[in-house]
């Protein structure tokens, strides 16, 4: 498959051979970028056996397909969303996104603060009460500007109750880490913040607020999971890549790449996806002592959880309609559960098929897919705060499940797959102290011609999806060659006296992507 050329305004120097390391949706989108642009002095490696790093999608034996945790792709970009046609043509499905919280046995249509009226009486009385304080500067934080951390901004904007029946605990469960230690910068469209008066209104009136419809809608390949869009990149890439291929070390004084094997590559520009600290601390070198200690120490304070990724394949038709589920309570170790095969027909040994309710011997409120499988995709993050039993983590996902009220007892006999992938890198922890790290080691690194970017490459949670990831790949390639700025990764480019580029990191005074008020104060 060929891509549309354009002509390059690079200036005479360039950025010479560029090496990318890691195959990823980073460095899918440079590598992609710069096959766009014409360039072709380039190469990506991988050290796994496939393109799509934390989106490619694996087939157990039975025939289900998973992810690497729950993908929904909400993409941000125009070009993203074209990558995607061109690559994808009409094989995809389009999927209402129908998310609910399981919480005190009982289903809660997601956003939570809005749908307080489902919980126990007492439990809503809490919540909104809590609420209405917090939100007069009655609470325990006055205001989220008074927040200085995910902590008190959860208290500051949602109050009490709501903090501690579900902001809290759920929170923890996803991050593996005390919200006291996240900083409130990430936020942006990331947490669904509240309107008080249609939380009340929902209450006193018992009207829902669903969270889905015609206007959110995601896309899925229709068959191969997530992983299948990033494999099609081979249509476009194939020779300017190899993977089975770790690199083991970046001598930044003589740029060049050691591979396992020991074989070298020289380059003018490196493109690193893996992760940040790892990079300073197992990867990069100088016989000369380039590097400052304090680089590779501050870069080793950045915090991330691990994951574990528990699939369980069912010989019974999906039960829901449901695309995926948050889970505050302790009964289960997961943070969030997705019906996997609600995706698309594809995702099973055998595919289903749509059925009309009330038709064909269908009950009106039964099944609408006609399938003799379906799939449950369960995430749980770990850290050195919140450890998790490799050994029994996929007996207590089953368990979860069944105190959860997802699976009954029996239904135990109708597993027919469960498979395991564990994440090391899984969640950037956005901690209190990440922008200000990042501004000293992103910028250090760019000065010694090293780009790093990604989930984990520039540790930005708040633009760590899939699009954005793609993104920060095609947006430091139309830097390098087209000298455009970048925009997705929050870092403004200034001109220095002495004429090369430094990083001012906005992060610290600008908060994450969606978040208006403090971009308009800043
Ligand atoms: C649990 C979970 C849920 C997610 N949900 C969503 C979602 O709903 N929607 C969404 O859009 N995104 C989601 N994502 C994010 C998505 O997976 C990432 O945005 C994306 O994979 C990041 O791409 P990347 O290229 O930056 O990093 P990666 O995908 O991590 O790629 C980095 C690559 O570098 C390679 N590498 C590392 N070290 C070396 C080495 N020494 N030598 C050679 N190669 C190396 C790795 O093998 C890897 O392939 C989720 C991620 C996780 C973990």
């Amino acid at each position: 498959m060929s891509v549309p050329h354009i002509e390059i305004k690079a200036g005479a120097a360039g950025p010479g051979r560029i090496v990318i390391l890691g195959a990823g949706p980073t460095g899918l989108g440079a590598a992609y970028r710069l096959k766009e642009l014409g360039y072709s002095d380039f190469r990506m490696y991988d050290r796994n056996p496939y393109l799509g790093g934390l989106a490619h999608s694996f087939v157990d034996d039975a025939g289900f397909t998973w992810d690497i945790g729950g993908h929904v792709m909400f993409s941000h970009y125009k070009y993203y969303d074209e990558v995607f046609d061109r690559l994808m043509g009409d094989e995809y499905t389009l999927n209402d996104r129908e998310s609910w919280v399981r919480m005190m046995d009982r289903w809660v249509p997601y956003p939570f603060q809005n749908n307080i009226r489902h919980l126990p009486p007492q439990v809503t009385y809490e919540c909104l009460s809590g609420l209405i304080k917090a939100q007069n500067g009655k609470g325990k934080v006055p205001s989220p500007a008074a927040a200085t951390n995910f902590g008190e901004f959860i208290d500051a904007v949602f109050g009490d109750g709501i903090a501690r029946h579900f902001m809290r605990p759920y929170n923890f469960k996803v991050w593996a880490h005390p919200p006291e230690m996240m900083n409130k910068q990430w936020i942006g469209e990331r947490v669904a913040v509240i309107d008080v008066d249609r939380a009340v209104k929902n209450v006193v009136l018992g009207t829902d607020d669903f969270g889905w419809g015609p206007n959110n809608r995601f896309k899925f390949p229709l068959r191969g999971g997530t992983g299948e869009f990033y494999h099609r990149f081979d249509r476009v890439l194939k020779g300017s890549y190899d993977l089975n291929t770790r690199v083991l070390a970046i001598d930044v004084d003589e740029k060049t790449v050691t591979f396992e094997g020991g074989r070298t590559e020289r380059y003018g520009t490196l493109v690193s996806t893996m992760p940040v600290d790892v990079l300073l601390r197992n990867v990069l070198v100088s016989k000369r002592g380039t590097i400052p200690a304090s680089i590779r120490n501050t870069a080793q304070r950045l915090r991330h959880s691990s994951g574990f990724m528990v699939g369980i394949g069912i010989r019974r038709p999906c039960p829901s309609t449901k695309s995926w589920m948050y889970f505050p309570d302790d009964n289960c170790p997961f943070y969030r559960v997705t019906y996997l095969s609600n995706y698309s027909p594809f995702m099973t040994p055998e595919p289903y098929r749509e059925v009309e309710p009330g038709k064909d011997g269908f009950p009106d409120d039964g099944p609408r897919r006609n399938g003799r499988f379906y799939s449950l995709l369960c995430e749980t993050s770990a850290s050195e705060f919140k450890p998790v039993n490799e050994a029994t983590i996929v007996e207590d996902t089953i368990q979860g499940l069944i105190n959860a009220g997802l699976m009954t007892e029996d239904e135990r006999a109708d597993i027919v797959s469960t498979w395991l992938y564990k994440a090391e890198y899984s969640y950037p922890t956005p901690s209190v102290d990440r922008d200000e790290i990042l501004s000293e080691v992103i910028p250090w690194l760019e000065s010694h011609g090293v780009y790093s970017r990604g989930r984990f490459g520039m540790w930005k949670y708040e633009v760590a999806n899939t699009d954005h990831s793609l993104m920060q790949g095609v947006e430091l390639v139309n830097r390098l060659l087209l000298g455009e700025k970048e925009t997705t990764i929050g870092v403004v480019y200034k001109v220095t006296e002495d004429g090369r580029n430094a990083a001012d990191h906005e992060r610290s005074v600008v908060a994450g992507s969606g978040e208006k008020r403090l971009a308009a104060n800043a």
